[in-house]
């Protein structure tokens, strides 16, 4: 079914949904790229269909699968390299967050020949728009899919950073939560938390509109739906409800951003191999617990939190147990993770505005 309420992508939903978008997708380019990780998307189908899709209307391809988890800019780069030597003339990205993100900076690379690598961070009115990019997601989690940013890892693995512009969105997406049935549990959970936590930052930044607090509550009751009982298996109606959630939680911050605990827990994900949801969620509830000091954030928590049927205390902690990681911090490594990310704009996204102090003491907390 084509999805009409989210507007920044043409978003085509559903087991079908691939079918359902051949009449678009066959006008985007006659040469793919097409980008992917190492495994998911053969293991999730999506590969095969989209190679049968091409096939069928005599559009050739050609494969990158050089991304990894939190992509770096020179893989996008790479990718970009081998399309543009190849003819190719838009971009196919298939696979998780990593992969949809990494296909949006090859897209911008293949159509800005010269471009340098960090260009892309500081993008012009000089640069080209970047080539047509059909997004196919085999996770349930970033709604990459419906948003504009690209979150990329430097060279050398130390910092994120985010590319965004007003054309970085997919041109086309297909989410099909069938391809989301092979994640294996870790990042099953992985990313419905990270969805989940898309849903509660957005909700609580002061940049949300209706129509995202509308996106934001209505994914995170169906997530918390599928969270309250986790471990258990997930069904097909679980699978769609997470993938629709998803989608929707990743337009709700295309509005508003995301709160702190998105770059508290690049750290871990970078330094620590703690995948990207479940490090969000480590840092949910000091979110929850610091912006329940302020008027606005228990009244905002308290609409939140009100209509998933759960105290604010209640899911902070389980947000906080569900990814089972237990690390141990020192106090210098803690800092050096914090300046990386200090400055970042998230920190201003929510009712509460931690100190730098304040930021030490929840690593204190959680990692001692
Ligand atoms: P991911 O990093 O894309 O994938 C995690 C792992 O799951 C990979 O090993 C991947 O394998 C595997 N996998 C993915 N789909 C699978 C499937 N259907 N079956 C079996 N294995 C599968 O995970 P993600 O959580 O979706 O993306 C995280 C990235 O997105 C981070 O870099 C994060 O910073 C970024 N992010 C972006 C946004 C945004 O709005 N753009 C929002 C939040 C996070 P392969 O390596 O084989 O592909
Ligand atoms: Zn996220």
């Amino acid at each position: 079914m084509k999805i009409n309420d989210i507007r920044t992508s043409e978003i085509y939903f559903g087991n079908r949904a691939l079918s359902e978008a051949e009449h678009v997708i066959r006008t985007l380019g006659k040469r793919a790229l097409v980008v992917t990780g190492r495994n998911s998307a053969d293991e999730s189908g999506a590969y095969p269909d989209i190679a049968g899709l091409l096939e069928r209307n005599g559009i050739s391809h050609v494969r990158y699968s050089g991304v990894r988890e939190n992509p770096s800019v020179s893989s996008c780069f790479e990718g970009a390299e081998l399309g543009r030597a190849e003819g190719c003339d838009f971009v196919i990205a298939a696979g998780g967050g990593s992969a949809i993100d990494a296909g949006k900076a090859a897209a911008f690379y293949l159509a800005n020949p010269g471009s340098a690598r960090e260009e892309i961070f500081n993008v012009t009115g000089d640069h080209s728009r970047p080539s047509p990019l059909l997004a196919v997601p085999t996770t349930a989690g970033t709604g990459s899919e419906a948003n504009r940013y690209s979150v990329l890892t430097e060279d050398g693995g130390a910092k994120k950073h985010t590319y965004k512009t007003g054309y970085s969105y997919p041109s086309v997406s297909v989410v099909c939560p069938r391809y989301t049935y092979s994640m294996p549990e870790k990042y099953s959970l992985s990313t419905a938390l990270d969805a989940f936590a898309h849903s509660i930052e957005s909700y609580l930044s002061p940049k949300s509109t209706e129509q995202s607090r509308e996106y934001a509550l209505s994914s995170a009751s169906a997530i918390w739906d599928v969270l309250k009982d986790w471990p258990g298996p997930l069904n097909e109606e679980d699978r769609e409800k997470l993938s629709r959630s998803a989608m929707y939680a990743g337009a709700a911050i295309d509005v508003t951003g995301t709160g702190f605990p998105h770059p508290m827990g690049y750290g871990l994900t970078l330094g620590y191999g703690v995948p990207h949801g479940s490090a969000c969620a480590l840092f949910e509830d000091a979110f929850i617990r610091y912006n329940m000091i302020t008027k606005e954030g228990r009244r905002l928590l308290g609409e939140f939190c009100g209509s998933l049927n759960v105290s604010p205390e209640e899911l902070g902690d389980r947000l906080m147990r569900l990814p089972g990681v237990e690390l141990h911090i020192g106090q210098d490594t803690a800092e050096e993770l914090i300046s990386r990310v200090e400055a970042a704009s998230n920190f201003r996204n929510s009712p509460y505005i931690l100190s730098r102090g304040e930021m030490s003491d929840i690593y204190k907390r959680l990692f001692k």
